[in-house]
């Protein structure tokens, strides 16, 4: 059994088809064999009273019925899966022997089985499952295959297109519920991300909020110690690094809360990658990492909100860094598509992005790092879609990740 199939509420909803499955398999089994053997021949003069007696006769019914307690023993082991395909293939294993009996050697002419077999088909979407779907449709079909050839009928032919157009209809049923279930389904999951995203982003910003103040008391102080005893010790300059560190985390934190409001202006591409490669520099070189930038023609001034871009930036630039920490090259490129498209690529040589995980990029909390924060890109993306940009990350084959901006140079 699957995962997914094992939870309780998934094995009751399963349990009470099938046996409401049951319970019309037996209503209509009985119905149509009282109504054919008993009722019909009254009124109509060739037929005795009675079951076929060259067929299994009573023992057909005896042994229809003792699928019955086999049903009760899996439904009560807690796997009611199975039960469907019992009764599927036992019935038409009987069927068929019944049938053969009744007519191999003999000139009758072939009258199909019970309508019951119908119901297999025609009330499979019931389960919502496709295997049980093909299932009985070639069960069905084949059954009336192997007879049609044993017997050289061509009485089959009828039942055959019978279930074939209720295969058809069966089909367009099924998956209509599951699709419909699908979509009901990715509804209940987005919610539940968005809930979820609510909550920690309120929990992030007030806590964030609370942390912000003490820490830039303590920068100042670090600051203040730092020019009143210039020369006492290095310790310092890594101080002050750690709060802005820090400060930056709670930055991204408190994105999650409310984003902020972004102010559109026309900045200059030029000067933004300038500042992020001051600011990442340093780590970079300490790294063994080189950065070549390289910017294709006269670059027209780009509507954005240059403070946030310059954020995304530096996200994408410590991400490439990071992904190489025995040192390699970063090509940084530039270039606007029919002045309407600026493209900007972060190329690295680093260790890449395994397949599975690239659908979560962007998650919060993501993270593949021991002291990432799984932040940095989640709030590049939204940036990047408040600027109605795209983004797009590329798994190069030699070795590296590629991530590619694409930004409209002008807002509408
Ligand atoms: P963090 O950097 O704190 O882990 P991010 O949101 O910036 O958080 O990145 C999430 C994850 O995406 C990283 O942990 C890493 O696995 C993957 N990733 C992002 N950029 C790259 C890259 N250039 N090369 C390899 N992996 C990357
Ligand atoms: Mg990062």
């Amino acid at each position: 059994m699957k995962e997914s199939t094992k939870n309780p509420k998934l094995i009751f909803e399963e349990t009470k088809t099938v046996k409401f499955f049951i319970a019309l398999f037996y209503i209509f089994f009985f119905s149509y064999d009282i109504f054919h053997y008993y009722i019909v021949p009254i009124y109509t003069k060739e037929g005795m009273v009675g079951l076929e007696n060259n067929g299994l006769g009573f023992w057909f019914h005896i042994a229809v019925i003792g699928l019955l307690p086999i049903a009760i023993f899996f439904i009560k082991r807690g796997n009611p899966y199975i039960v469907k395909y019992i009764f599927l293939f036992s019935f038409a294993f009987i069927e068929m022997i019944n049938s053969l009996l009744i007519y191999v050697g003999t000139d009758k002419d072939y009258g199909s089985g019970n309508i019951v077999e119908l119901l297999f088909l025609f009330f499979s979407p019931i389960f919502v499952n496709k295997k049980y779907f093909w299932t009985a449709a070639l069960t069905m079909i084949g059954k009336y295959t192997i007879i049609g050839s044993i017997l050289q009928e061509s009485n089959v032919v009828l039942p055959i297109i019978t279930f074939f157009v209720l295969s058809v209809i069966a089909y367009f049923l099924l998956t209509r519920f599951i699709s419909y279930i699908d979509s009901l389904t990715s509804v209940h999951l987005e919610l539940r991300k968005k809930e979820k995203l609510a909550v920690i982003g309120q929990m992030a910003a007030g806590i964030g909020h609370e942390i912000r103040n003490p820490l830039s008391s303590l920068k100042g102080f670090t600051q203040l110690q730092q020019e009143r005893y210039p020369n006492t010790n290095d310790y310092y300059p890594i101080m002050i690094q750690e709060i802005d560190r820090i400060n930056s985390i709670v930055n991204d934190l408190m994105y999650l809360g409310k984003p902020k409001e972004i102010k559109f202006a026309k900045a200059n591409m030029e000067e933004i990658i300038a500042y992020t490669l001051s600011i990442t520099q340093q780590q970079a070189e300490k790294q063994g990492v080189t950065i070549e930038t390289i910017l294709e023609g006269p670059l027209p001034p780009l509507e954005c909100d240059s403070h946030q871009l310059k954020q995304v930036f530096i996200n994408l630039l410590k991400n490439a860094i990071e992904s190489m920490p025995d040192g390699g090259k970063i090509k940084v490129n530039v270039r606007v598509l029919e002045g309407k498209k600026m493209y900007i690529s972060v190329d690295d040589e680093g260790y890449g992005i395994d397949e599975e995980n690239i659908l979560n990029l962007g998650e919060p909390f993501f993270t593949t790092k021991r002291d990432g924060t799984g932040l940095g890109l989640m709030v590049t993306n939204q940036i990047i879609s408040d600027h109605n940009g795209k983004i797009q990350f590329e798994n190069k084959l030699d070795k590296g990740t590629k991530v590619t901006l694409i930004l409209p140079v002008i807002q509408k």
